[in-house]
């Protein structure tokens, strides 16, 4: 049996999970089993690793009734969603992602679905799961300022996820629970139809484009995201939570920036 905690313990606890706050780690107490499960934390180079799918997550989705291939499932409801409306009800009610069992609510997209830009990040944290909305903590705070910078906002962008709910202790999702979403992101793009897709942060760009490279190497070329038989273009950039752990890489951030307002201007 573990011995309790003492009231030095809990401080220096206290004290560390602020630090971590001011920092812009999102934390969130957590229990030694989502400490176990945890994914291992992105690398010096901002590129976040790609876990092999833990066998428990399988199994949840098989107890779930998805036989191991959530995504089928979500590929068939997410074709009927004719309007976004119907999708954010169709995220809402599917069971097919062994996160939902954690998390509060679905986060599904905030800002201008009529937006030219849509961004797309990795999942929702401690503040994205208690609103129920996509980039609305401190890392959130951050992408704000950041699409402000180039004249955007809530009105001239919208933004989503790759994952809907939260990982536990805000770890990175694992590969099964990117893939049970996947038709459901795919589908939010082709509802959204926007000119231009950000993707913010490795896991986004990696899954969105299907590569392994990391978000090192993508950022700042542009790709092209075919949805639909349409083709998007889109710019892969650093997230802003590793931005706010590494602010000496805002420049390259900001060149990226400027880059996407350049593709605007020229196309408005
Ligand atoms: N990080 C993300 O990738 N998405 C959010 O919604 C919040 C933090």
């Amino acid at each position: 049996m573990t011995a309790p905690l003492s009231q030095s313990d809990l401080k220096a606890l206290q004290s560390l999970i602020d630090w971590w706050d001011q920092a812009g780690v999102e934390t969130a107490p957590v229990s030694p089993a989502e400490v176990r499960a945890a994914r291992p934390a992105p690398t010096a180079r901002g590129e976040a690793p790609r876990a092999v799918p833990p066998r428990a997550t399988a199994a949840a989705a098989r107890a779930a009734g998805y036989g191991g291939a959530p995504e089928q499932n979500a590929r068939d409801i997410a074709a009927k969603c004719d309007t976004l409306d119907a999708l954010k009800a169709a995220v809402e009610a599917f069971e097919g992602c062994p996160l939902k069992a954690t998390a509060t609510q679905a986060a599904f997209a905030r800002g201008n679905p009529e937006a030219r830009v849509m961004v797309i990040g990795e999942a929702p944290g401690r503040e994205e799961d208690r609103e129920g909305k996509p980039f609305v903590g401190v890392a959130g705070q951050l992408l704000d300022r950041m699409l402000a910078a180039i004249g955007l906002d809530e009105t001239s962008a919208y933004i989503t996820n790759v994952v809907f709910w939260r990982p536990p202790g805000n770890r990175k999702p694992t590969d099964a629970e990117i893939e049970s979403c996947r038709p459901f992101t795919e589908r939010h793009i082709e509802l959204v139809k926007p000119d231009f897709i950000v993707l913010a942060g490795g896991i986004s760009a990696q899954t969105l484009l299907r590569q392994r490279a990391g978000i090192t190497q993508m950022r700042g070329k542009w790709a092209e995201l075919t949805v639909d038989d349409r083709s998007i273009p889109a710019l892969p950039v650093f997230h802003p939570a590793f931005l706010l752990r590494r602010p000496q890489e805002k420049a390259k951030a900001w060149a990226d920036l400027l880059s996407l307002k350049g593709r605007l201007g020229a196309q408005s």
